[in-house]
């Protein structure tokens, strides 16, 4: 596991919902972290990049939580004033099975560097994110590396069952 987290937003900043103005991260990124590397990626907007990505969200990290007998620090709103509340549950989760050593990388259009209760967070804007990639502060994306339509229907690989087991694990050792 990479100790570099990378967390999403999708409204306005993936290349399915792009902002206005400046360039959006493409799905297929978000794709390629969650499927050919060694990072954990998340889903901390919209939840609709979960099956565009085939990746998890806050809302699966807090049940785990719940089910290993874990008070989540929050509760899960998946609407913009829940933005920071998902944020601080992969806080938890991550602190709570001893990954004391890993560094969140919060990619949203909406600013979330106001949050300071617990670790600090590497904001990136979309357009940020696009251009530290191109300058190599994370591996330079593949398109052609995940198969299938980028745009198609799920089903593609999903990784979001291996990563949650992962933690399904360490909650239960
Ligand atoms: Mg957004």
């Amino acid at each position: 596991m990479d100790e570099r987290i990378l967390c999403f937003d999708r409204d306005k900043t993936v290349d399915v919902s792009p902002p206005a103005s400046g360039t959006p991260v493409p799905l297929s990124w978000v794709q390629f972290y969650a499927h050919r590397t060694d990072h954990d990626v998340w889903a901390t907007g919209n939840p609709r990049l979960c099956r565009e990505a085939g990746i998890p969200s806050p809302r699966e990290a807090r049940q785990l939580l719940v089910a290993a007998g874990v008070d989540p620090v929050a509760e899960y709103d998946r609407m913009n004033t829940g933005r920071i509340d998902r944020l601080r549950l992969l806080e938890q989760l991550y602190s709570v099975t001893g990954h004391d050593d890993v560094q969140f990388v919060v990619v949203d259009d909406t600013d979330v560097t106001t949050f300071t209760d617990g670790r600090a967070w590497s904001y990136y804007q979309p357009g940020e994110f696009v251009s530290a990639v191109e300058s190599g502060t994370l591996p330079r994306p593949d398109p052609d590396a995940v198969p299938g339509d980028t745009y198609g229907p799920p089903g593609r690989t999903d990784a979001s069952q291996a990563l949650l087991e992962r933690f399904e694990q360490r909650l239960s050792g």
